[in-house]
């Protein structure tokens, strides 16, 4: 495993009272709405879950989380045939975020969603959102109707999103074609998904193109950490690149942790990317309260037996994310109201890591 990053040890209490979430979800009610509208009950083989922002701020309380970078997860737009009817709602969206992030500073972030596969108008969203709004990137589907991020025709946006020195979000899709029965998308094509997604941008040469970009790979990388050599020999038959080059651009990705915090996933992510560019993720509402502090507990677990645990922990907690997202350093969790439930939720963070132990004999 590689060293991390050298830095100042993590105090106690630091994992659980500074944390921030690049990968938690809104579901404001025009997007309901439109889903709706358009005949769409779940997402990824999930119902759409409720939401409002005071859930997610009791959730938050609840997993520690002191700050989140809202985003709308697939199918975003791409649910709408029509691109100006889809440029509108991302309009419509992405003042939402804006004025949710205003109505709770320090607490809400947000990554703008953008119009694609209408390259035109999301240049135009992605300038308005991060100029004007004041997001904090963009997410980005790894494919939108079909039409994967990083292949041909994007450069207009990339070029946009470099010059801002943007932080884009990496979400997974349905993958174009039909899905396997009993195969729900969330379980296992959206992994291929990103994976697909990552591999385009860095065998076009987006990544290195583009270097101002910071990309964000859900998941932790989809199947990227974990296969990256295997990406790169074969790329380098098919694009003369050396692998180690090819291997460069793909450690230039930062990975979150959603849904991924067990000890096999962990182990990839943390051994593959750069120190400092693993960022916590929770993946809620669409992962359940329930999913979350599963996780959580995995995180606390792996960490708490790793060498340099703490201090690794500090960094995927919050320490890498302040350095995509200065300004919730030195956020606070807003603190569980009242000493039973603070007791309460100790005893569930106990339990949680008694449930994850079990199911992860050593
Ligand atoms: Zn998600």
């Amino acid at each position: 495993m590689e060293p991390p990053a050298p830095q100042a040890p993590a105090m106690e209490g630091e994992i659980v009272s500074r944390r921030i979430d690049v990968h938690q979800h809104l579901v404001p009610p025009p997007y309901r709405e439109a889903l709706a509208a358009a005949g769409i009950t779940d997402v990824g083989g999930r119902a759409l879950p409720d939401w409002s922002p005071q859930a997610a701020l009791d959730q938050m309380s609840d997993a520690a989380i002191s700050s989140a970078v809202l985003s709308v997860s697939a199918p975003g737009t791409t649910l709408l045939d029509d691109p100006s009817a889809a440029a509108r709602l991302a309009r419509t969206l992405n003042e939402y975020g804006a004025e949710l992030t205003r109505d709770h500073p320090g607490r809400f972030g947000h990554f703008a969603t953008l119009p694609l596969p209408d390259v035109d108008a999301a240049v135009v969203e992605a300038r308005h959102a991060l100029d004007d709004l004041g997001a904090d990137g963009v997410v980005l589907l790894a494919n939108s109707r079909g039409r994967y991020l990083g292949s041909e025709g994007h450069d207009r946006l990339f070029a946009a999103l470099d010059e801002r020195r943007a932080v884009v979000f990496v979400h997974p899709a349905e993958l174009p074609g039909p899905q396997v029965e009993g195969i729900p998308p969330f379980a296992a094509d959206f992994l291929l998904d990103t994976s697909r997604a990552a591999y385009l941008l860095v065998r076009n040469q987006i990544v290195s193109r583009y270097p101002n970009i910071r990309f964000i790979l859900s998941h932790a990388g989809g199947f990227v950490p974990y296969a990256a050599h295997r990406m790169a020999v074969g790329m380098a038959g098919d694009t003369g690149r050396t692998p180690r080059e090819i291997l460069d651009d793909f450690r230039s990705f930062y990975f979150d942790t959603a849904l991924s915090a067990g000890p096999a996933s962990l182990l990839a992510v943390l051994n593959f990317a750069r120190p400092d560019h693993v960022l916590y993720g929770s993946d809620w509402p669409f992962a359940p309260s329930s999913a979350v502090t599963y996780f959580n507990a995995g995180l606390a677990e792996y960490t708490a037996n790793t060498p340099f645990g703490p201090t690794v922990a500090a960094a995927v907690d919050h320490r890498n994310a302040e350095q995509l997202f200065p300004r919730f350093t030195g956020t606070a969790a807003p603190a569980r109201t009242g000493a039973a439930a603070t007791t309460r939720g100790a005893i569930k963070d106990r339990l949680a890591r008694g449930v994850f132990k079990l199911m992860n004999p050593s």
